[in-house]
């Protein structure tokens, strides 16, 4: 039973937003232009991870040679522009209502993302209300999940303890990333895995739907 929580890190692909069909369509595309054919399920695998990190591993695994800075940026444009075109990701359901909720109880809300997609990132002001100091994105970050330091920042800038912060996740490599920096974390399982890897990854709690996140943040949490 988690007690006394002060602040809630929020993951934002597949926890806000349902964005990871447009992640996974897109980043397929992209490395097409190289010969590689990507399995829809490595982008799952993968979500969380820097843009750029993803790229140097599919070159890696897939070419069995480095990348060169120059087709790593050049993939990311193309995934980047491909994105902008992407229908916008719809809200996932119960999500606006449970910061709501959470806002209401005195609970400050942070976005802690690999992303640096402006499609997206630029939305949360809107859609959740969230300030800009409050989101830590790839562009703060120098290395991106599973490594620590997404949510070591975000802990930093909340100012409160990791027993009082709690993470919300939806991606192996991002419970892997808030594990490590010793922080509460539960999975919501919104993609295409199976939910054991999640568990696997070290969650402590599994979702299987975002109302079923929602009841667990608002009724059998002792929040405050
Ligand atoms: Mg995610």
């Amino acid at each position: 039973m988690i007690q006394n929580i002060k602040a809630v890190f929020f993951d934002m692909d597949g926890v806000l937003y349902d964005s990871m069909p447009n992640h996974e369509y897109t980043w397929i595309e992209s490395f097409k232009t190289i010969g590689i054919d990507f399995p829809s399920e490595e982008a799952y695998l993968n979500e969380g991870r820097t843009g750029h990190s993803t790229i140097r591993n599919a070159i890696k695994k897939y070419l069995n040679r480095e990348a060169t800075i120059e087709e790593e940026n050049r993939i990311y444009e193309f995934k980047t522009n491909l994105m902008q075109r992407r229908p916008k990701a719809p809200i996932l359901p119960y999500m606006q209502e449970l910061h709501k909720h959470l806002r209401s109880e005195g609970i400050d809300i942070f976005v802690v993302t690999g992303s640096r997609q402006p499609s997206l990132i630029n939305k949360l002001a809107d859609d959740f209300d969230v300030a800009a100091e409050n989101i830590v994105s790839a562009k703060d970050v120098k290395q991106g999940k599973p490594h620590p330091e997404p949510y070591l920042i975000a802990l930093d800038r909340s100012g409160f303890d990791a027993k009082n912060c709690i993470v919300v996740e939806n991606a192996p490599l991002g419970v892997e990333s808030a594990k490590a920096a010793g922080l509460y974390t539960v999975a919501v399982n919104t993609g295409k895995l199976n939910g054991k890897v999640l568990l696997d990854a070290g969650a402590d709690h599994l979702c299987h739907t975002t109302k079923e996140l929602f009841d667990l943040l608002t009724q059998s949490m002792h929040l405050k």
